[in-house]
Formats: structure tokens, sequence, C-alpha cells
């Protein structure tokens, strides 16, 4: 190969030999770095959009239908319209996939309120400004077999000081980061919320405990995002012998369980191991815990598509 070939190639594919990943962007299949969106969008000046993170396992999505019904929700909750057609979304994220050859790892996808072109706080004219559309592709090998998975999580308690809307999934996502921060800091693995003495959640998943069998999660309502892999755990708990009580619970009581767990579309069901500096149980990952992590993948991949 010339030397011209050999640097355009090291362009196109990376000094890794990686394929450059190719996002979507209204509309348009592009190269990442010929993505771009304005200065004036809303989603950057504001906040203003709305998320969703969708699991690749093995090629196939987890907990699509999930995933797109609660877009749908949050989008109409912030008075976005929804910019997809019947069946569009899920082409879109088949096409990424084949595009950048994702076998396991997940879709980021993003919807804003789109580019006013000046900052202004009062919303733009949806007849006028259509919403800004992202979605990415993340590529990871081997999700499954996390340490996390293996060992469990530490956490650390944090006060909830987010807004009252977190069953909508939006990405003002500065404070979770910044409790991100402290568990870092902390040298743990995760922050949870507490509220009037309360767990909320944690910084981006939904938590539980197990005492005497029994599991118990905070249940769903404008305190917490509704997640999706906590519905779909919840549904295949249904069909088993194990109990669940949805109740909130204090940071004392996830000590003195005997199990804890948290869920998300990127960790799917993860064993907790400590909170607040105290073991959580024996420390190590729990059975309860282990079981309903490979009932849920053995589910989520038998629905994937
Ligand atoms: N809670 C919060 C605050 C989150 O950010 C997330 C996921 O990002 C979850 C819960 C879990 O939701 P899901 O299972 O839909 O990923």
């Amino acid at each position: 190969m010339t030397r011209q070939g050999c640097t355009r190639r090291k362009r196109i594919y990376g000094d890794r030999n990686k394929m450059t990943r190719i996002v979507y962007l209204n509309g348009e299949y592009l190269p990442e770095d010929k993505a771009k969106v304005s200065i004036f969008d809303r989603g950057f000046v504001m906040g203003d959009a709305v998320y969703e993170v969708t699991a690749v396992v093995g090629r196939k999505l987890l907990d699509f239908a999930g995933h797109e019904a609660r877009l749908t929700r949050s989008l109409g909750e912030i008075g976005i319209e929804n910019p997809f057609a019947e069946g569009e979304l899920l082409a879109i994220h088949r096409e990424l996939l084949a595009r950048n050859d994702i076998e396991d790892g997940g879709i980021y996808l993003q919807v804003s309120r789109g580019n006013p072109g000046d900052r202004d706080f009062v919303f733009p004219d949806p007849a006028v400004v259509k919403p800004t559309v992202v979605l990415y592709t993340q590529s990871k090998p081997g999700v499954l077999q996390s340490e996390s998975a293996l060992h469990g999580v530490r956490v650390i308690s944090v006060p909830e000081l987010r807004w009252h809307r977190r069953d909508i999934k939006t990405v003002q996502l500065l404070y979770p980061s910044m409790a991100k921060m402290m568990a870092k800091k902390a040298h743990v693995d995760d922050a949870w919320f507490v509220e009037d003495g309360f767990v909320t959640e944690g910084s981006s998943n939904n938590v539980y405990i197990v005492k005497d069998g029994v599991i118990i999660t905070r249940p769903l309502s404008t305190d917490i995002l509704h997640g999706i892999t906590r519905a779909a755990l919840l549904r295949y708990v249904a069909e088993t012998q194990i109990a669940v009580e949805e109740r909130p619970f204090t940071i004392a009581e996830a000590q003195a369980a005997d199990e804890s767990f948290l869920t998300s579309a990127s960790s799917f069901v993860t064993p907790v191991v400590e909170v607040d500096g105290v073991a959580v149980g024996t420390g190590k990952p729990g059975p309860i815990a282990q079981r309903l992590r490979e009932i849920y993948i053995e589910e989520a991949l038998k629905a994937g598509i």
C-alpha cells in the first residue's frame, strides 16, 4: 500500500484498525466526526432533551419495546413532538448495529427540542423548530462478564438534590455525575440518593434490598426513574416464588439486609455488597441477586430482538 493509502486507511479505520463509528443525526448516517449539532441547540444550552440507553447483547436489543415506550412518555411529559414514525426507531437501531458491527454494548439515543437559532427560555414553535435526533452505538465486548457482577459494587449515600420529575429521563445529569464523582473520591463504585431518610435510587440505577427472602424496592412515582430493567425483572420475578414488597427503605435497613442489588440497562442486575462502609450480608454477592441476574439475562435475551 502506498504511504498515502496507508494514511487514508488510518483516517478511516483508526490506528487500532477500528472502523470509524457511524452515527445517526436527523435522518442521516454519518461518520462520528461529521455529525455536528448547533451551539444553539436546546439540548446543549438548556439541557432540554430526553434520552434512552438500550443494551445490546449478542447482537440483540434488550427490552426495546420498554425503552421505546418510555421515550414516548418522556417526550410527552416535556412537550416535544415524537419525531419517529411507526417502526422507524427500531429500524434506526438495527441499521446502526449493522453499520457498526456491534456484538455487545448499547445504543444511546437523545432527542432535544432542537435549534431555535438563538437562546431563549421560551420553547420554540414546534411547527417551525424540529427536534434534534441523535443515536450512536457504544461497543462493550463481553458486557455480561463484568467485574461488578462478579464481586458486587460498593456504594455511599448522598443527599437527593435532583429535581422532582425523576420519572422523566432528561439529559440533566449534572448532579448524578457529581454523585458519581463523590463515590469515586470515596473509592467506591456508586452513590445512592437519600431523601427524607429514604433511598430514592442510585446515580444511574434502581436499587433493592433483600430481607428474609423478600425483595424490597421503592414503588414507582415521580421520585424515581421507572427503570425498564426494573419492570422486566419484576415481571420475571412474579413467575417465581420470590416475594416483592414495593416500599421505600432506609440506609440502616440496607446495611442490615441479607442482600442488595441494583438494576439498569447497562449493568443488568448487579449485586451491592457495601453501603456507607458497612458490608451487606456476607459482604459478597448474595444468592438471590445472583439468581436474579441469571433470570434477567436469560429471559431478556430470549425476548430480545
Ligand atoms: N434510575 C436512574 C436515575 C437511571 O439513570 C437509570 C438508567 O439510566 C435507571 C434508574 C435504570 O433504568 P433502566 O433500567 O431503564 O436503564
